[in-house]
């Protein structure tokens, strides 16, 4: 069990629904205690889209980790947005193309890369109480998590809603690129030797083929209920005396 705050670790295969089920538990859960939403994956971006700028290999483990030390990434948390912070410049907006996910993808098997990004991680999960999402979130960032669910959804459909989610950026992928691709994400994610894609052996499966936002965020919230009624009423406590004394 983790310490004061509450840890849940969503893990899981690229367009299984991890960050609409982990942004929604958050909002769910933020009414009465403070939540944030972590995107891990994004981390891994930034550190993709900094190899891609400088023109270097992603897929070598040496010109990846000379970039390390040029590298400085930071999350904010406004509004129930995450932003993602790379020396100095917010590009969030600039991590989401297929081609920074083939290079996360790539940079995420670099056993340094994984070493550089785990105390972000778990720096932030020690000051507040969190629903982080990604693929080693329940085995290694968070080996004590409150509650571990490991989301999937058959790859039709995953490649259907990253697809839908492209186009509606104006890609002009064909649904089969889109598959190939996630594929292929999946593929390295799952074989990598540094902390490979795999459910926590205590962890929660839950396949969201059939997608329902709606029903998924309240099974998730009905399982943390239970699972963490103590540590939610003393945050509860907590911040209702925080309110009280302004
Ligand atoms: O979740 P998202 O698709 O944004 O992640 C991008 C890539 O980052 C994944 O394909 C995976 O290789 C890597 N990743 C990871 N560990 C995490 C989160 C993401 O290896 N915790």
């Amino acid at each position: 069990m983790s310490g004061k705050y509450i840890q849940i670790a969503i893990d899981g295969p690229g367009g299984a629904g991890k960050s609409s089920l982990a942004k929604g538990l958050a909002a769910e859960l933020g009414k009465t205690i403070p939540f944030v939403y972590v995107d891990t994956g994004a981390l891994y971006r930034a550190v993709g889209l900094y190899v891609l700028r400088r023109g270097r290999d992603t897929s070598s483990h040496e010109a990846v980790s000379s970039c390390l030390d040029d590298i400085n990434i930071t999350m904010e948390h406004k509004d129930g947005r995450q932003a993602v912070i790379l020396n100095g410049e917010d590009v969030s907006g600039l991590i989401r193309t297929p081609e920074v996910s083939m290079a996360a993808s790539d940079v995420s098997a670099v056993p340094q890369v994984r070493q550089f990004l785990l105390s972000c991680q778990r720096g932030i999960a020690n000051t507040v109480s969190v629903v982080m999402d990604g693929r080693d979130i329940g085995t290694v960032i968070l080996p004590d998590a409150d509650v571990k669910i490991f989301l999937t959804a058959g790859v039709a459909e995953r490649a259907k809603r990253r697809w839908l989610e492209l186009r509606e950026k104006g890609s002009a992928k064909t649904l089969e690129e889109v598959r190939a691709e996630l594929e292929l994400r999946d593929k390295n994610d799952s074989s990598r030797a540094a902390a490979p894609l795999k459910p926590a052996p205590d962890s929660i499966l839950y396949d969201n083929t059939v997608h329902d936002l709606k029903a998924c965020i309240e099974w998730a919230s009905g399982v943390v209920r239970e699972k963490c009624r103590d540590k939610i009423a003393a945050l509860e406590a907590e911040a209702s005396l925080t309110e009280g004394k302004r």
